[in-house]
């Protein structure tokens, strides 16, 4: 490592890393769940919003540029909920630890930006 690299970055460093050594598993996507009309206009989820089909809980992601969904059960929602949760830490800890990364360049390099 540079020598130039300010402790508090390097501080910041280890904090980010340590969380990431302790993440679980993690998945892409996001989990909505939701209600829906059937399209049918006999059928009574046409006119009462209480009447609507579901809830059903969808686990939506992008696999190959595309948008793909798949419903999951309550215990399912259960298990994976969480690693879910953890995917978006994951990604919001990479961003942090990639920022950091270009202030640490910077700060050794001695460039303004
Ligand atoms: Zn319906």
């Amino acid at each position: 490592m540079p020598a130039e690299i300010p402790a508090e970055i390097d501080a910041q460093r280890r904090r980010i890393t340590t969380e990431l050594s302790q993440l679980g598993f993690t998945l892409p996507g996001t989990i909505s769940v939701r209600t829906v009309t059937c399209g049918r206009a006999t059928c009574r989820c046409a006119t009462d919003p209480d009447q609507r089909h579901g809830p059903y809980i969808q686990w939506s992601r992008t696999v190959g540029g595309r948008k793909t969904n798949k419903l999951l059960t309550p215990g399912q929602l259960e298990t994976y909920q969480p690693w879910i949760d953890n995917g978006r830490r994951l990604r919001d800890l990479a961003h942090q630890l990639e920022t950091l990364s270009l202030e640490a360049m910077r700060s050794a390099e001695g460039w303004n930006r």
